[in-house]
């Protein structure tokens, strides 16, 4: 049997790897960026999570052979006119400080009622520096007023889930990877992959 082809993560956000080698199983050997040393930094200079999506795994896949998937991902909160969106990881002022995000979440929202939100993620499917394919992932939740739960990572302490009680971040990483935003626009991510990969 032919070993699983090779799928990139255009990413060094090792929870973002973790879920998606956890959905994927084995029909891909997933690796992020942190495999690969020499691969230079993208600066995130977009205003949409395509944009971003689109230079991480163009960008990556100009210096590394074989399929590239990145993942642009954030938080809207209804309340707050949709952000922190595309600045979800520098939110609290320091970039990927989850502690500091969470803190400004909760203190924007001190008093607001409608506590409506949503996690959105974009991904970009890139080959030899070119765009293949994007796909797209959102869930609805509301976000809580004190953190819940110790799993996951970033905002998953305050967000519920629509149709759920408990936070991501109680629920954990087997109820969050069959409804997340992730998870959802990796299942096409992966449905278009394996049209083109034969197996
Ligand atoms: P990116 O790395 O620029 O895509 O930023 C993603 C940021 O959005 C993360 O640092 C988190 O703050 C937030 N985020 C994205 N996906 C999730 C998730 O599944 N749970 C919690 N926070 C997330």
């Amino acid at each position: 049997m032919d070993p699983a082809p090779r799928l990139i993560i255009a990413t060094r956000n090792a929870h973002k790897t973790a879920e998606i080698r956890a959905m994927i199983g084995d029909r891909f050997k997933v690796l992020d960026v942190t495999s690969f040393p020499a691969c230079p930094e993208i600066e995130e200079t977009g205003t949409t999570f395509l944009e971003n999506a689109r230079l991480k795994a163009e960008g990556i896949s100009r210096v590394i052979d074989g399929w590239v998937l990145s993942d642009d991902s954030g938080l809207e909160v209804d309340a707050l006119g949709g952000a922190p969106g595309v600045w979800s990881s520098s939110f609290g002022g320091e970039e990927g400080n989850h502690a500091l995000n969470n803190a400004r979440l909760l203190s924007e929202m001190a008093g607001k009622a409608d506590r409506r939100a949503r996690f959105r993620c974009t991904m970009v499917l890139a080959q030899g520096g070119k765009e293949v394919a994007n796909f797209s992932g959102t869930v609805e939740g509301t976000i809580i007023a004190d953190a819940r739960g110790a799993k996951g990572f970033g905002y998953d302490p305050l967000f519920v889930p629509e149709g759920h009680t408990a936070t991501f971040a109680e629920l954990g990483d087997e109820v969050k990877n069959t409804l997340s935003h992730r998870a959802r626009a990796l299942t096409q991510a992966v449905e278009f992959l394996s049209q083109q990969t034969p197996r």
